[in-house]
């Protein structure tokens, strides 16, 4: 705390992780011995820089870029970027802290980053934000390639963004190499690398109950968010048979009974990427209720995914859900579950898949557009879901290994103590460093 004031994020993503790996690391003192933790807790490297871009009314702006490359030993730093006023230091430490235990997680070699800007491409032309991106990456540029640091998507970084900063770096380094993931098909992207995170999410739901002698089907299910994330997990819990009422964004959210189907999915993507507009609209089309400034916990569901953004689910949520029956939790975005929540919930015996294992296949994803990239080869988009099938199968059942306690397994001990296994492991084969 004392070397990293004010950083609250980055505080709470480590005291979550450090209740289950401490316990490990008495049990297994070559790791304290070594200062692991230690060295697991400090980024091998922060960059800051300026990022200045001209708006459409010709006056000159001025943003903040970051890139935190957090831990490289078991492969080149990887993460995305995200875009969004409440981008600081803090946010993206704790974002690439998880990402350390998430990557290793998946079992392919990347290693953890992530970075982005405070700029809110929110209301900004194309013109706009395609002179931000090419600013932006005008200085990333000198410290990523495809063998150091490969950045992907996140929170405000979309396709679009995505094909802005690709275009640029292809410009400044002379050569065509993925150095980002989340391309377009056309230039070198991965068939399910958009849908990737919010398809796993599902999966790892229906791992997790199928480990408990349950299914999706029939299961009421409430989401957060109507972003990529939300938005794709919305679709796979529908098509394994699960039924969607409640989707969000950072004005409100829509609770409808009925359902949100396919048609429905395809308004809000259309309204959500294209329009651009506010999840209030779908509550005037479809008939619906609609709250504003309120999260969607507090209505009667089987099953809850958050998928918008972190500390989105405090204890008040908690209990709400408990209350409503609620008897699993599967974690789309990062972080969205505050640390007494998550404990709230866990002692009421609500099954609990934290997000650095649940949303893992986007990562997941991502390592395998870098393997296509490398190979100059496509796969097929039936063949990249099953692989993704499988990587989060073999997630939760990393989990249940290291989280089994009694008859019930604790899955945020499981995915830290997994995740922490292989990281840890590559640091001391390294000696000192
Ligand atoms: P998007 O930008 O596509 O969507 C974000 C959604 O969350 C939007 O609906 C947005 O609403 C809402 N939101 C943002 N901030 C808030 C807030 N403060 N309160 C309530 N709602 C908010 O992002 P993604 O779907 O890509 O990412 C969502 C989460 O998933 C993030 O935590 C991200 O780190 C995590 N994640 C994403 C991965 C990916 O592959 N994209 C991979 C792994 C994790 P609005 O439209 O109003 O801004």
């Amino acid at each position: 705390i004392k070397r990293n004031p004010h950083e609250t994020e980055f505080h709470q993503a480590v005291r979550e992780v450090a209740e289950s790996v401490i316990p490990y690391i008495i049990e297994n003192p070559r790791y304290r011995q070594a200062g692991i933790i230690q060295r697991m807790t400090e980024p091998d490297r922060t960059i800051i820089f300026r990022v200045v871009w001209e708006d459409d009314e010709g006056n000159i702006r001025v943003n903040r870029g970051f890139r935190v490359q957090f831990n490289n030993s078991i492969g080149p730093y990887k993460g995305g970027l995200r875009f969004d006023p409440s981008v600081t230091l803090s946010v993206l430490k704790f974002l690439a802290f998880e990402q350390t235990f998430k990557n290793s997680l998946t079992g392919l070699p990347i290693g953890s980053g992530k970075g982005g800007s405070d700029f809110n491409p929110k209301g900004k032309s194309d013109q706009e934000v395609m002179r931000f991106c090419q600013s932006f990456m005008t200085e990333l540029f000198h410290h990523i390639g495809p063998h150091t640091d490969i950045p992907a998507g996140d929170i405000g970084v979309g396709n679009r963004e995505i094909s802005y900063m690709f275009g640029q770096y292809k410009r400044l380094a002379h050569e065509f190499t993925g150095v980002l993931t989340g391309k377009s098909l056309e230039y070198g992207g991965s068939h399910i690398r958009s849908e990737a995170t919010g398809y796993g999410n599902a999966y790892f739901m229906q791992e997790m109950l199928k480990h408990h002698n349950e299914s999706m089907e029939g299961k009421v299910c409430a989401v957060s968010g109507a972003g990529n994330v939300a938005l794709h997990c919305a679709r796979k819990i529908n098509a394994l048979g699960g039924k969607v009422v409640t989707l969000s964004d950072s004005s409100g959210f829509i609770y409808d009974p009925e359902g949100i189907n396919e048609e429905k999915l395809d308004y809000v993507t259309e309204l959500k990427t294209v329009k651009r507009g506010r999840i209030s609209e779908y509550a005037d089309r479809y008939d619906c209720d609609y709250y504003p400034d309120k999260r969607p916990w507090s209505v009667d569901c089987d099953l809850a995914f958050p998928c918008a953004t972190q500390n989105e689910l405090d204890v008040k949520d908690a209990k709400a859900l408990i209350k409503n029956g609620c008897m699993a939790i599967s974690e789309g975005a990062n972080m969205p579950t505050t640390v007494d929540a998550m404990h709230r919930l866990q002692d009421a015996g609500v099954i609990f898949g934290p997000g650095k294992a649940a949303n893992a296949g986007g990562v997941a994803i991502s390592g395998l557009e870098m393997s296509q990239n490398s190979m100059r080869l496509s796969w097929s988009a039936e063949e990249v879901e099953n692989r993704l099938k499988i990587i989060m199968r073999d997630i939760h059942d990393k989990c249940v290994e290291h989280g089994r306690d009694g008859d019930r397994v604790d899955y945020v001990k499981g995915a830290n103590i997994a995740g922490f296994i292989k990281v840890a492991d590559a640091m001391l084969a390294y000696g000192v460093s």
